[in-house]
């Protein structure tokens, strides 16, 4: 089994199923998460024979680095290849004193948005938990890149790998593995009801953005598949559920696609959708790889028409100069 994907408590049980004492998965850890040391040969106070991968069938490998692009204004988008020869993209966002991973939860991805080239190229598989935690990994300790923050709003939507990525978020905050604080954490989904209500219950301080991109089920349901199976109307009351459970704030996703969702009239309904929700509205540009200055007009139109009613923020497009928008990387790389 891959390392990452142990949490210390299966580590512990595996050492003992090999008669090594359990306080070596501390040792081990610590290599590994605090020293950023991956090769067991050089874990110096470990026992010749579990140094030398005898006493242990756990192998550490961080993921590969097929592709990496860097942005001018920081931003590196990483191709990485997973033990099968599956390719996933993870981001890095350096912001003052923030720096944000985007990471992927599956390889491409079901959900068929119109507006994701992850969406266009269909579902391959669920990544394991050891996968998803690899993705900070690779970042923090194999470029050297520290990270404050991290989102699954990558490849995949992480509802439909709920168990993998469940497991893999208590690797991650667990402070003995690698630590990062929950709060630091946001789940992104297109909009699975159930799992929203779900997610309300556990006893996680991690936060939850969703996608709304339109205020409408005639047009969400035209960009987004999702929309038919939880319309707006169910959707709605599981985030108002949540926020009543929490009492978190939750974070929209609103990418603006001129003449479809814009305009006075959608501001309205937006407006009357989000009214008094502990909420906040991301607007976000269509396309910003297109470069297409109407494209983020229309966005600042749009931020204008609902300013004062929502808190609301007109998002940068990050690494605009390359291949930023999710799934487009992999396309290129694996498909062109
Ligand atoms: S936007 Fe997210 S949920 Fe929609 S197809 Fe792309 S990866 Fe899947």
């Amino acid at each position: 089994m891959d390392f990452f994907s142990f949490s210390k408590t299966e580590l512990e049980e595996e050492l003992l199923k090999a008669f090594l004492p359990k306080f070596r998965a501390k040792q081990m850890l610590d290599w590994v998460y605090k020293k950023g040391v991956t090769d067991l040969k050089s874990m110096t106070n470990l026992p010749l024979d579990l140094r030398q991968r005898t006493a242990l069938g756990v192998s550490i490998l961080p993921l590969r680095e097929k592709l990496i692009q860097q942005s001018t204004d920081g931003t590196k988008k990483a191709l990485l290849q997973l033990n099968d020869g599956e390719f996933i993209e993870s981001v890095y966002i350096p912001e003052g004193d923030r720096a944000t991973v985007c990471f992927s939860s599956q390889v491409g991805c079901a959900m068929g948005c119109s507006f994701c080239a992850t969406g266009q190229s269909g579902f391959v598989r669920n990544l394991d938990p050891g996968e998803i935690v690899g993705q900070l990994y690779y970042w923090q300790y194999s470029k050297g890149f520290p990270i404050t923050n991290a989102v699954a709003m990558g490849q995949g939507e992480p509802f439909l790998n709920w168990d993998n990525f469940q497991k893999a978020i208590g690797i991650l905050t667990d402070p003995d593995c690698f630590g990062i604080g929950a709060r630091h954490l946001t789940v992104s989904t297109c909009g699975i009801a159930p799992k929203i209500r779900e997610l309300a219950y556990l006893p996680w301080q991690i936060n939850l953005s969703v996608s709304l991109h339109a205020p409408l089920d005639k047009l969400r349901s035209q960009i987004m598949p999702i929309n038919r199976r939880y319309p707006l109307k169910e959707l709605m009351e599981a985030i108002v559920e949540y926020i009543r459970v929490t009492n978190r704030r939750v974070t929209f996703e609103y990418t603006v696609i001129p003449e479809f969702n814009d305009g006075e009239e959608n501001a309205n309904l937006l407006i009357g959708l989000l009214d008094k929700m502990l909420c906040h509205v991301n607007i976000i540009p269509l396309n910003p790889l297109a470069g297409k200055s109407e494209n983020l007009e229309a966005a600042e139109k749009f931020v204008k028409l609902l300013d004062k009613k929502l808190n609301v923020t007109l998002r940068r497009s990050r690494g605009a100069d390359i291949d930023a928008a999710c799934g487009q990387l992999k396309q290129k790389q694996v498909y062109e």
